[in-house]
């Protein structure tokens, strides 16, 4: 039995195959380092190249038929043990998140831990319930439709909520019995790696569950392998484009892409301010603004402009007296992620100063690490980059507007449709902008947030296929009909 021992001071770089930690036969390794002060945290961490993912298609493959037929309950029982070992050792997994991506402990590192776990609980649930249809006999043929696995599937995850995405991937694919291979980001690899002894202690026979760890090299292998039938993504839109093309070039596996966003915020005039603040602000905020569906784009209807701008910007600069070391505990927002993060959203505050009015914000915090400001920008005309593009980042755009028609043709005008929030007392409104925003979901007083029981996903460039709910169990199955003459 391998113990789960793993911590800070004793990394998992091992890839996870076949329920064993295996070396990787690839000469390159993975570099990764400590976002609160640009130190090297590893640069031993295995990359998996042709060959791994080959052994580990292959024993996927050689799992999947036991699996797919093992009794329902059985299947369940292995999924809920593992959510209450995540859970179990939810501090130790959320800690080896945090030394690479700095996610303070206590606002954001357990809450996708527990977000891991409860995708794997709520799945559990489904397995005995995942029911098939029947269609009337009475033109001679009874007509069944099974949803059946698909067989060796694989998530590719980004380094902004480690383990949550691989829940919300891991979770359906498991309970619809298929085998599923995990590739963690670059950056953050390891609370991923240190899933092995989880998986084994579960009950997941060999093969069934397996993590490799490596580089966009080892997702476009993944993308394009011809014995994997799916690739569920959630990543930035480049990446997204370019799995559906390999995807398409190799064998034509299914592909779910959840991608990037610039979620508009809708304040009108008859709205509880107080609410609109604290939603708009916290989605601004949380994981460092690293969050697909951060609020980025907030209008506000004329008549409660000023106020908001005045307790929008209080809100901010109270959220930034909490930035600082991840590990401490009144830390709310840590670093952003890495260097490469760091440089390109302060490339756009830069940029953003000739785009707009500067409201709060705009600097670097210390000269250590990469801790940025709460930023905002007013009066941004509709085609600076600040507004069009994914910043990824605690930085918005705030901008003021007259009328709902005038609004809703400004909040969709983008390529982006992932989520949009309007605010407003008057549910007539509330719903009509709900019906009319472009986006695969929106929040009535409240924004950026997502549950596992509804379908999460964008339109438009921000993703194809759905997670969460029934739709996630959907897309990891497809239906098979059966006719029986009952004629004969
Ligand atoms: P990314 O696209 O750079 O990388 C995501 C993953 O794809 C990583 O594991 C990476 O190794 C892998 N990858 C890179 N090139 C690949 C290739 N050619 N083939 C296959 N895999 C490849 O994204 P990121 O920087 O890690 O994450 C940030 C992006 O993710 C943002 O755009 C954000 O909006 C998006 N995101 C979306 C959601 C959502 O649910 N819609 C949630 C979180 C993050």
């Amino acid at each position: 039995m391998v113990e789960f021992n793993f911590s800070k001071s004793n990394l998992p770089k091992q890839l996870f195959i076949n329920n064993e930690y295996l070396g990787s036969k690839n000469s390159r390794k993975l570099e990764v380092f400590d976002p609160k002060d640009g130190s090297l945290v590893a640069n031993d961490v295995d990359l998996a190249g042709e060959h791994d993912v080959d052994i580990a298609v292959a024993a996927a493959e050689k799992a999947f038929p036991a699996w797919k037929k093992m009794a329902p309950n059985a299947r369940r029982d292995i999924m809920l043990k593992f959510a209450s070992l995540v859970e179990k050792h939810g501090v130790a997994l959320a800690e080896l998140t945090r030394v690479t991506l700095g996610a303070p402990y206590g606002s954001f590192g357990m809450f996708e831990t527990g977000l891991a776990a409860e995708s794997f609980k709520y799945n559990a649930g489904w397995i005995d319930k995942f029911a098939g249809e029947s269609y009337p006999q009475e033109d001679g043929f009874l007509k069944i439709v099974r949803n059946e696995p698909l067989g060796v599937t694989v998530g590719i995850v980004p380094w902004n909520a480690p383990l949550g995405t691989a829940g919300l991937k891991a979770a359906p694919a498991l309970c619809t019995g298929n085998c599923f291979i995990l590739k963690p980001s670059e950056k953050t690899p390891f609370a991923s790696l240190a899933l092995g002894p989880l998986i084994i202690e579960a009950g997941f026979p060999p093969g069934v569950f397996q993590v490799l760890s490596g580089d966009g090299s080892t997702g476009a292998l993944l993308a394009s392998h011809m014995r994997i039938r799916k690739v569920s993504f959630t990543g930035s839109i480049p990446t997204g484009k370019r799995i559906q093309e390999a995807a398409a070039k190799s064998n034509l596996k299914r592909v779910t892409l959840e991608l990037g966003g610039k979620s508009p915020a809708v304040v009108f005039d008859d709205c509880n301010l107080e609410n609109a603040i604290t939603w708009t602000a916290n989605a601004l905020t949380a994981n460092t603004g690293q969050v697909c569906f951060a609020a980025t784009r907030v209008y506000v209807q004329e008549g409660i402009y000023d106020k908001f701008v005045e307790g929008y910007k209080t809100a901010l600069l109270n959220k930034a007296k909490t930035i600082g070391d991840p590990e401490a505990e009144s830390t709310q927002l840590g670093p952003l992620i890495d260097k490469a993060q760091f440089d390109r959203v302060s490339g756009f505050v830069e940029r953003g100063r000739d785009q707009g009015t500067l409201l709060t914000g705009g600097s670097r915090i210390g000269d250590k690490g990469f801790f940025i400001e709460p930023t905002v920008f007013t009066n941004v005309n509709s085609d600076a980059e600040i507004i069009t593009q994914e910043i990824f980042g605690p930085v918005a755009v705030l901008n003021s507007f007259k009328t709902e028609e005038e609004i809703l043709e400004k909040a969709n005008n983008t390529n982006f449709g992932l989520m949009a929030g309007v605010f407003t007392q008057d549910i007539n409104r509330a719903l009509r902008i709900a019906s009319d925003f472009d986006s695969g979901m929106v929040g009535i007083n409240c924004i950026s947030l997502m549950f596992l029981t509804a379908p999460f996903g964008g339109t438009k460039e921000s993703g194809i296929g759905r997670e969460c709910g029934i739709a996630a169990l959907k897309a990891f199955t497809d239906t098979k009909t059966i006719m029986i003459n009952m004629t004969y």
